[in-house]
């Protein structure tokens, strides 16, 4: 089956909505007409700033976190309907960052992405092991748990439409990347649990790797069989660089 690429850039905690306008001023003329889909994902602060700034585009735009409630005594959280409303597409659910820095657990995430599929939001899972579960020859049992219990309450007629990055911990924002190899077998594992789930499903959902991706290695991990994009942290904030990267997947 053919998937549609895509490549998301994750801002993290970087770019307020000044930085973010110029970042946009220089990146949305480089953006082919049509291609692999593109989502910027950056802070709650600067998110209004970037979904009227790629309005006339075909840039889509994904928070990088969202509460599994509609409403409530939440401080510091933001619910589905809110990000809906405000006109945003998706949401990176399960980064690493958020599960190691701020708790967030494989049973908040079970909970977390059915509610975005129901809001309309396309939820972008992120899974991936440590160095250490890596070395202990974990990193499958590592990627079963956490694929088959975040998605476990998601209909099967809804995987589809989620997305999925494999981004192994010890290749972010370290200059590490995976290996072709790495990437491709943790990719096909991926896509084997979610055959496992439901075969035809299985097959339109985009699996795309995260780590360290950069233009000089971004067509050789583009180029992987069950590898239909990137998610982009550093290299993300330079709109060259990610111009580069989107052009290796075009
Ligand atoms: C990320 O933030 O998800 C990421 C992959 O970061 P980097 O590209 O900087 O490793």
């Amino acid at each position: 089956m053919s998937r549609v690429p895509l490549l998301a850039a994750n801002w993290k905690m970087f770019k307020g909505p000044a930085s973010a306008g110029e970042f946009l001023d220089a990146f949305l003329p480089t953006v082919p007409e049509d291609g692999p889909e593109i989502v910027i994902c950056p802070s709650f602060a600067s998110l209004t700033a970037v979904i009227e700034g790629c309005a006339e585009s075909r840039v889509e735009v994904a928070a990088q976190n969202m509460h599994f409630d509609e409403e409530g005594p939440f401080t510091g959280e933001v619910s589905p309907s809110m990000l809906v409303e405000i006109g945003a597409d998706g949401v990176v659910l399960g980064h690493s960052e958020r599960r190691a820095l701020f708790g967030e657990t494989d049973e908040d995430l079970a909970r977390k992405v059915p509610r975005a599929l129901e809001a309309g939001l396309t939820p972008l899972l992120c899974v991936g092991e440590t160095e250490s579960e890596r070395r202990a020859s974990d990193t499958e049992a590592v990627l079963s748990r956490q694929v088959l219990s975040d998605l476990a309450e998601v209909h099967d007629s809804d995987l589809a439409r989620v997305v999925i990055a494999y981004e192994p911990i010890w290749a972010i924002g370290t200059g590490l990347t995976a290996t072709p190899e790495q990437a491709g077998e943790a990719a096909s594992f991926i896509r084997d649990l979610l055959r496992s789930r439901d075969p035809g499903q299985a097959e339109a959902v985009r699996i795309l790797y995260g780590g360290s991706v950069k233009p000089a290695n971004a067509t050789e991990l583009l180029g992987l069989d069950d590898v239909d994009g990137a998610l982009v942290g550093g290299a993300s904030l330079e709109p060259g660089d990610f111009a580069a990267i989107v052009a290796a997947a075009s």
